[in-house]
């Protein structure tokens, strides 16, 4: 039987939380009260030890180059726990930064390139001309999204037969400025550049819900099965 504590590991909350995009992991939070469950929420930092398996959702929020920097080198311990993680189909939110990283690189517009965990075949890069910034609109599967955006970085998919936009552009500029589409949606795994919070949408945040009961009972089930 599935208990009612949900567990969310939030990657480097401490560092990776500039836009305020924590307010995403309040709305479930809070949406998860409504239905009778608690939520925990790890902070998995700097040196810290982290096992996906033991969490019903992990969130990464955006951040500015120098944190990214920073949260980029100590990222690649976990590359094999996350990469699991999405590829069983388990429910992620990736913003912004924590977006980018999630591809092979993020060249800033200082030249340096950071390195992501190449998980998802995409690439991030600075282009001379705009910071991309201001209120976003787009189409999803659950319905139209309102949110802002704000970062330099034009993210590319390297290989579109396998990776699909999280929406179509209706307002603003998402991945980047020509291809008219919205951050990522692979298996359960959303990345998106939209703050404000993203989850102020409520219908994304109750798609979202719906992946993480998911996840949670047949977590809770195999940790049953295998006492
Ligand atoms: N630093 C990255 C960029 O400017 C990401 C910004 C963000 O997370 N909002 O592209």
């Amino acid at each position: 039987m599935a208990d009612k504590l949900i567990k969310v590991a939030y990657l480097y909350e401490d560092l990776m939380n500039t836009y305020g995009d924590s307010g995403d992991v309040k709305v479930l939070k809070f949406l998860l009260a409504k239905k009778g469950y608690d939520t925990q929420v790890d902070n998995i930092s700097l040196d810290d030890e982290f096992d996906a398996n033991d969490y019903d959702f992990v969130f990464f929020g955006g951040g500015q180059d120098f944190e990214q920097t920073v949260v980029a080198k100590d990222l690649p311990r976990h590359k094999d726990t996350i990469e699991k993680y999405i590829n069983a189909g388990n429910p992620m939110l990736c913003i912004c930064g924590g977006y980018q990283l999630m591809g092979s690189y993020y060249k800033t517009n200082s030249g340096v390139t950071i390195k992501g965990l190449d998980i998802l075949p995409l690439h991030t890069v600075f282009k001379a001309d705009k910071r991309m910034i201001g209120d976003t609109r787009y189409m999803t599967e659950w319905g139209e999204v309102k949110a802002f955006e704000n970062h330099s970085g034009q993210t590319y998919f390297d290989d579109t037969d396998k990776l699909h936009p999280f929406g179509e552009m209706i307002e603003g500029y998402g991945n980047n400025p020509q291809d008219k589409q919205e951050g990522l949606r692979y298996k359960n795994m959303i990345g998106s550049y939209s703050h404000g919070p993203l989850l102020k949408n409520v219908n994304v945040a109750n798609a979202i819900v719906e992946m993480i009961l998911n996840r949670h009972e047949e977590r809770t089930n195999n940790e049953v099965e295998s006492v």
